[in-house]
């Protein structure tokens, strides 16, 4: 178990799009259950291997955990309970509804920025599981805007690829600042 660094904007590598997974073996399965311990650390939804800085199509999610505020002595001061973990593997939306929401989204790459973003509200995806099965599943709500991000990342495409120039460069001018 370990807590990686976070990739964030402006990293060119977040341009970058990933290379597909050919085998599934320890190295893997590893990185994968880093990837898993970092995003529940920074309470996020969804992570790619991109932004932990491994151009692998490679991405976990859960949509479903619970923050618990924890009345331990120690220093956690919340714990997350109803975990239910997705390791997904070169991913592929295989189809998408034509109904467009506009939903809120901000990405654990570009701290404290958010914006409204237009996706299908619905989609099909296709992608291996840890253990190397192939798995097609219908996604909606969150998962399904979580997962369109996630494919979006090992493209090389971020929330704010989709948003006005306008609101673009300001969330950009904004993450410059804050890693200067
Ligand atoms: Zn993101």
């Amino acid at each position: 178990m370990a807590i990686l660094d976070l990739v964030l904007s402006p990293n060119p590598l977040l341009n970058q799009a990933s290379k597909k997974v050919d085998i599934i073996d320890d190295e893997l399965k590893k990185l994968m259950n880093d990837m898993l311990d970092t995003m529940y650390h920074v309470l996020g939804v969804g992570l790619a291997a991109v932004q932990i800085g491994v151009l692998k199509r490679a991405v976990v999610m859960d949509v479903d955990f619970k923050i618990e505020e924890s009345s331990d002595l120690n220093d956690t001061k919340y714990k997350i309970t109803n975990k239910k973990p997705k390791f997904i593997i070169n991913p592929e939306i295989i189809e998408s509804s034509s109904q467009i929401i506009s939903n809120d989204e901000g990405c654990l790459s570009f701290p404290k920025a958010s914006s409204k973003v237009l996706r299908p509200e619905n989609v099909k995806i296709k992608y291996l599981d840890i253990n190397g099965n192939e798995i097609i599943e219908n996604m909606s709500g969150l998962a399904a805007q979580c997962i369109q991000h996630e494919v979006d990342h090992i493209n090389g495409i971020t929330f704010v690829d989709h948003i006005s120039k306008l609101k673009r460069d300001m969330i950009l001018k904004k993450m410059k600042k804050n890693n200067k």
